[in-house]
């Protein structure tokens, strides 16, 4: 066995070379790091490494069947590749159907137009790794940028529509809906607590007069500004809302009926101070006034503040009257 050249010196070609059987066996059936193929020029795989089967956890060896099933891209390998020269190539594999795996190695031309492939499995670098990471942080980052902003969205939407749901939009005040609900809890709480509630019900004076003399526009103006004086004449925990078209209903906590006429009596002289230009008089309303009993459900409640209103209208108009 040949182990010292002339020289004198231990050279690794040699033992190579002398070891040959041993080499390729180890290339061919033991290494997973080195793969080694065979194609054809129609990119066939004649025979191929352990390795290749190894990377790709087959049982078998893919004779015959393209090299392209197994890449993610298809490279022109042959691409520059004459004269039986030996180039670099990077193949991207393609693992478990979407892992892009780039090995990099040799394409060996060999006579009859047979190609050997050697590639070693490519290692990724600290740095790449650590590249790869601050891509995918920012990429988080913008995500989550874009969830939170989608969330604020979603709150503003819903703030919308509770709005759209509870909120008269000419006047701002609370609808017929939302009011309802507002009653059932105050009853709740009323008879809970033994504190007096009491409603308001205003409906304006010959209204009808104000659309059918001045136009739409001035009667939508003077049901702003009457809807604007409720609103500034009742106490924050106080509830006034839109119940109809003209008729503004109120709730006023924790006071009596007697409290309520008083409030309701300031609240109609108030009412007399509106001014709209072009309308030459003054606007009027009346008022209907009750104070929750035992035996009341709200609609018994509603029942009766609306029949002392009618009763205000029938007896004049501009007047409370409390039932
Ligand atoms: P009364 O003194 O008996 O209450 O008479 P009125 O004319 O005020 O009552 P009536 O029920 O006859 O007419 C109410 C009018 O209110 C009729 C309707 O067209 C008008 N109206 C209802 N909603 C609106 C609105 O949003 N804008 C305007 N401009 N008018 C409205
Ligand atoms: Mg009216
Ligand atoms: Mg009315």
């Amino acid at each position: 066995m040949k182990m010292i050249n002339t020289m004198g010196k231990l050279e690794f070609r040699d033992i190579l070379a002398e070891n040959i059987d041993t080499i390729i066996n180890y290339i061919t059936n033991q290494s997973k790091a080195l793969i080694v193929l065979l194609i054809d020029k129609e990119k066939n795989i004649l025979d191929c490494s352990k390795g290749f089967l190894n990377i790709f956890n087959l049982k078998e060896k893919p004779l015959n069947q393209k090299l392209s099933d197994f890449l993610f891209t298809e490279l022109d390998i042959f691409n520059n590749c004459q004269d039986l020269q030996q180039k670099s190539i990077t193949l991207n594999l393609n693992l478990l159907d979407k892992i892009l795996f780039p090995l990099s190695g040799y394409l060996i031309p060999l006579q009859g137009e047979i190609y050997l492939i050697f590639l070693e499995k490519y290692e990724y670098t600290y740095n790449y790794l650590v590249e790869k990471m601050a891509i995918l942080t920012d990429e988080l980052l913008d995500l989550n940028r874009n969830l939170e902003k989608k969330n604020q969205q979603l709150l503003k939407a819903n703030l919308t529509i509770k709005k759209i749901m509870n909120i008269d939009p000419l006047t701002g005040l609370l609808n017929r809906r939302a009011f309802k609900e507002k009653l059932m809890h105050w009853m709740y709480f009323s008879r809970r607590h033994k504190i007096p509630i009491s409603l308001v019900m205003a409906d304006i004076d010959h209204f009808k007069y104000v659309n059918d003399n001045f136009g739409h526009d001035i009667g939508d103006k003077v049901l702003k500004k009457f809807a604007k004086k409720l609103a500034k004449s009742c106490r924050a925990e106080d509830v006034v809302s839109r119940f109809g078209g003209e008729e503004f209903l109120l709730l006023l906590t924790n006071t009596n009926s007697y409290s309520a006429f008083i409030f309701a009596e300031r609240l109609r002289k108030n009412i007399e101070t509106i001014k709209i230009p072009k309308i030459p008089y003054k606007i009027t309303a009346s008022f209907g006034i009750s104070e929750l009993l035992p035996s009341d459900t709200e609609d018994t409640l509603i029942k009766r503040v609306d029949e002392a209103l009618y009763d205000a209208k029938r007896s004049g108009r501009n007047r409370c009257v409390l039932r």
